[in-house]
């Protein structure tokens, strides 16, 4: 089998420690989702990150502890204050409590996610950052996945214990959301200035989002320094504006990740690559992060998301073995070998 020449060099290049530039990767890109040339693009990935990574790939957790109808009003997120169905909550602690012991107490999550809507309450967010860190075991980091925040607050929430923020300029950014692009990567820059790890993705994809698009998105990150990337498609949530122009298959969106991840794989700072929302193309594709869910999900209708869209640990769990990976790591990036006894011990099977 013969590969396009260009797309054999970017690949040979990429094993030879030199990531793909911007144009380099909107042509990966242009290649059909099942042509041989994508093929060896998400093979390429996967053979490289799991080389960066010892093979091991990582569970996160998120809880949704705040809701309303969201001022960013993204025309694609189910909290989008003109079209959503969500009344304004914010979980109790005993909730927080119960859905943190589910999260933690097998003792595999690296990073728990704590996450708000665009407008939170900070004096709420960091009561449920200290309650976290109380129950969770040191091996798992506490993150953030907050709206527009201010260096200051991010400092408060780095004396609080959060490792890391998980924040996005997102594609189409002011003009399907309510939100300004430059204000999103100043959140971006205040994280790293008070000492946070930083979380990004290209999302949320679309079928009408072009190569180019996607690049220029996701270099927002790689240019910034991120510790993780990822990418995410958009999901057509039932009564959301964007719905109506559907959804691009996983096997795009792997193809989407690897391109993103050979992007980004020799940032410095960079460790782990997630997909969303989970998929087994994604994981034989360079990605490696994978999250379960609880609480409230912007990808889904259910106010209990582990009962609609989102993956419980087990799920998890079986998902990174099906896929090959020989270990779990904890946050403290200690491992765990990912065995089929693995699985029966922490009833995953
Ligand atoms: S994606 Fe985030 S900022 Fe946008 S409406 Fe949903 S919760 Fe708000």
């Amino acid at each position: 089998m013969k590969l396009d020449k260009r797309v054999s060099e970017i690949l040979e290049r990429a094993f030879g420690g030199v990531s793909p530039g911007k144009e380099d990767c909107v042509y990966l890109l242009t290649f059909p989702q099942a042509s041989p040339e994508a093929a060896a693009i998400r093979t390429a990935a996967d053979t490289l990150l799991r080389r960066k990574s010892e093979n091991s790939a990582i569970i996160l957790g998120q809880i949704g502890v705040e809701v309303s109808g969201c001022e960013g009003n993204c025309r694609f997120c189910s909290f989008g204050k003109d079209h959503t169905h969500f009344k304004s909550s914010k979980m109790d602690d005993e909730e927080l409590e119960r859905q943190v012991h589910s999260f933690c107490d097998g003792g595999d999550l690296y990073g728990l996610y704590l996450l708000t809507m665009h407008d939170y309450d900070l004096e709420h967010l960091l009561h449920a950052v200290a309650l976290s860190k109380r129950i969770a075991p040191p091996t798992t980091q506490i993150w953030v996945n907050v709206g527009d925040t201010e260096r200051e607050a991010f400092v408060e929430m780095k004396k609080a214990g959060v490792t890391g923020v998980y924040h996005v300029c997102r594609i189409g950014e002011g003009m399907d959301t309510s939100l300004d692009p430059k204000q999103r990567v100043r959140t971006m820059h205040n994280a790293l200035d008070a000492g946070l790890e930083l979380y990004t993705c290209c999302e949320p994809i679309g079928p009408e989002h072009t190569p180019e698009q996607l690049v220029e998105n996701m270099f927002i990150g790689i240019d910034m320094g991120i510790t993780q990337h990822a990418a995410m498609r958009r999901v057509a949530v039932e009564g959301t504006p964007l719905a109506v122009h559907g959804q691009i298959s996983d096997l795009r969106l792997a193809q989407i990740a690897a391109v993103v991840a050979l992007a980004s794989f020799n940032v410095k700072t960079m460790m782990y690559m997630g997909i969303h929302e989970p998929n087994l193309l994604g994981y034989i594709s360079g990605a490696n992060i994978i999250t379960a869910e609880s609480g409230v999900n912007p990808r889904d209708l259910h106010e209990e998301t582990s009962q609609g869209r989102g993956m419980d640990l087990a799920a998890c769990r079986r998902m990174l073995f099906e896929c090959g990976f020989d270990y779990i790591r904890r946050g403290d990036e200690s491992k765990i070998p990912l065995t089929f006894d693995y699985l029966r011990q922490t009833k995953s099977v």
